[in-house]
C-alpha cells in the first residue's frame, strides 16, 4: 500500500493552491466543500476561482506562501514551478500534491462517491486514475442517493439508541433498522427523511429490540415482491438486487432464471415454489400462506417472480393476504416478458407505421376454454402479445382468423427471450400452428402478433 487512506479534516485550515486555471478551480471547489480556507497564488487566475476563495495573489509562487498552510496543491503546467513548490513544501513540512505527478505527492486525491456524511474514496495510488473513476461510476450506480440522508438520520439517533440499548444489542438494532421497511421506503424515495413516521418506527424498533433482548425472539419480518425480469440477470433493477441480497428466505418461480438466482444472498434459504412436492407446483393459496407464516417468524422474505409481479404474476393476490395480516411489504417492478422479448428480438411493440397500440393477453385456458373478446382483438394497427400462449396457440390463431383477422397477419414466437437460448420464429397466423410440432419449442414462449413482427429481420441485434 503506497498511501495510507485517511479522511483529513481541513475545516477552517489554510490551504494553498499554486495555479489559477481549470484544474486549480476543481481542487478549490473540493477544498471548499470540506470547509477549508483557500489561498491562490498565480499570475493569472480564473475570475470564477478568484471569487470563491479567501485570498488571491496575482504573482509567482514564493516559498513564504507556505507559512501557516496545512496543505499545498501545485496545479500549474510549469514543471519547474511544480518542483519548486514540492521542494519548499518538503522543507517546511507542509503536505503537498503536484497534480498528475505521483512522485511529487505526499497525498493524492481519490475518486469519491459522495453520500455526505458517507464518503467513499477510491484510489489507484496514482497509477490508473481513470480506472478508479470507472469504479466510482459503478458504485455511484449501485448506492442509492438517499444513503447520505440515512446516515444523517442514524447520526441523529445514535445517542438516543446508545442510552436505551446495551452495547451487545446496538449492532442488532442498527442491522435491523438499516434493512427494514422504513429504510427501504427512504431509499426508494417513498418517504422523506423528515417524515414523522420514521421517528415513530425507529422508536418501535428500539422497543422491540429491548423486549426481545432477553428472549432473543425474532423481530417482525417483511415481504418483498420482486420482479426478476425475463431471464437475463443484467435486466434486474438495482432495487431488486439489493432486496435479493438482504432477504433471509427467497421463494422463487419456475420462470426465474438460474443466472438471476445466482445473485441471491448466498446463505439465504431458497424455496422453489415451482417444484415443491415432486414436480407439482405449490398451489397459490399455499404460497400466500407461506409468505405470511415466514414473515410472522421475523424473516425478510423475497418473493421472486419472473418478469413483472403485476403482469400475469398473481402479485395482487399475494399482497392482499399480506395486507390482511398486517405484514409490511414492498413491490418491485420488473421488466415484463413482452418488453424483454420484444427488445431482444428486434420487434418494436408499437411503431409509427404499423401499430399505435399494444395489448397484453393471457392464453391460459380455463376448463379447456379460452374466452377472450375476439372481435375486439381483430383491429388493424394493434400489436397483440400473448403470455402463456403455447398450449393454446392453435386456438388463438383459429379464433382470430374466424373473427376476421387476415390469415397472413405476421406472428412470431420468442422462445426463452433474453436468455442465451433465445429463439425467434417468424411466421403468420395460418402457418404457425402447422409448424408447431416441427419447431419443438421449449417454454417459456411469448407470442407476438401484428405487422411489427416484419421488422424483426431488419432490427434483430447486429452481432459481428
Ligand atoms: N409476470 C411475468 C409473466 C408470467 S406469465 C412477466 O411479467 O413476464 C408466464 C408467461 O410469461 C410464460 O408462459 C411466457 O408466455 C411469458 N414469459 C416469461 N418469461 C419469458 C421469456 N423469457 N421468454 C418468453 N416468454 C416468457
Amino acid at each position: 500500500m503506497r498511501y495510507l487512506p485517511l479522511h483529513l479534516s481541513v475545516h477552517n485550515t489554510d490551504c494553498l493552491i499554486v495555479g489559477g486555471g481549470e484544474v486549480a478551480l476543481r481542487k478549490s471547489e473540493l477544498l471548499l466543500r470540506a470547509g477549508a480556507c483557500v489561498f491562490v497564488v498565480a499570475p493569472d487566475i480564473l475570475p470564477q476561482l478568484a471569487q470563491q476563495v479567501t485570498q488571491v495573489d496575482y504573482r509567482q509562487f514564493i516559498p513564504s506562501d507556505l507559512n501557516g498552510k496545512r496543505l499545498v496543491i501545485a496545479a500549474t503546467d510549469d514543471a519547474q514551478i511544480n518542483q519548486q513548490v514540492f521542494d519548499a513544501a518538503k522543507e517546511k513540512n507542509v503536505g503537498v500534491n503536484v497534480v498528475d505527478q505521483p512522485h511529487l505527492c505526499d497525498f493524492i486525491f481519490p475518486a469519491i462517491v459522495d453520500r455526505d456524511p458517507i464518503i467513499i474514496s477510491i484510489s489507484s495510488g496514482g497509477e490508473a486514475p481513470v480506472l478508479a473513476r470507472l469504479l466510482r461510476a459503478k458504485l455511484e450506480a449501485l448506492i442509492p442517493s438517499a444513503y447520505g440522508a440515512l446516515a444523517t438520520l442514524a447520526g441523529q439517533w445514535r445517542e438516543r439508541v446508545k442510552a436505551q440499548l446495551p452495547f451487545a444489542h446496538r449492532r442488532r438494532f442498527w442491522e435491523h433498522v438499516f434493512s427494514s421497511q422504513v429504510v427501504n421506503q427512504v431509499l426508494s424515495g417513498h418517504l422523506p427523511i423528515a417524515d414523522e413516521n420514521i421517528g415513530k418506527q425507529l422508536q418501535t424498533a428500539v422497543a422491540q429490540v429491548t423486549v426481545n433482548q432477553t428472549t432473543s425472539a425474532p423481530l417482525t419480518g417483511e415481504v418483498y415482491l420482486v420482479g426478476a425480469g425475463p431471464g437475463d440477470p443484467d435486466l434486474l433493477t438495482f432495487r431488486a438486487l439489493r432486496l435479493m441480497q438482504q432477504a433471509d428466505v427467497v421463494i422463487y418461480d419456475r420462470l426465474v432464471s438460474a443466472a438471476v438466482l445466482d445473485l441471491v444472498r448466498r446463505d439465504a434459504q431458497k424455496i422453489d415454489a415451482g417444484k415443491q412436492r415432486g414436480e407439482h407446483v405449490l398451489p397459490q393459496p399455499e404460497i400466500n400462506q407461506l409468505l405470511v407464516t415466514l414473515a410472522l417468524q421475523g424473516k425478510r422474505v423475497c418473493r421472486l417472480k419472473g418478469g413483472d409481479p403485476f403482469i400475469f404474476g398473481r402479485g395482487g393476490e399475494e399482497i392482499e393476504q399480506l395486507a390482511a395480516a398486517g405484514i409490511a411489504f414492498e413491490v418491485v417492478p420488473g421488466i415484463t416478458a413482452a418488453s424483454g422479448c420484444a427488445s431482444y428480438a428486434g420487434i418494436p411493440l408499437t411503431h409509427r407505421d404499423f401499430a399505435q397500440s399494444v395489448r397484453f393477453l393471457t392464453g391460459h385456458m380455463k376448463n379447456g376454454q379460452l374466452e377472450l373478446p375476439w372481435s375486439q382483438l381483430c383491429v388493424p394497427q394493434e400489436t397483440l402479445v400473448f403470455y402463456m400462449g403455447l398450449i393454446s396457440l392453435s386456438v388463438i390463431c383459429q379464433q382470430l382468423i374466424a373473427h376476421g383477422m387476415s390469415a397472413t397477419r405476421p406472428a412470431a414466437i420468442v422462445q426463452q427471450g433474453t436468455l442465451p437460448t433465445q429463439r425467434v420464429v417468424v411466421s403468420d397466423l395460418q402457418s404457425l400452428p402447422l409448424q408447431m410440432e416441427a419447431l419443438q419449442l421449449a417454454s417459456p414462449c411469448l407470442l407476438i402478433i401484428g405487422e411489427v413482427v416484419t421488422l424483426h429481420q431488419k432490427l434483430k441485434w447486429y452481432r459481428k
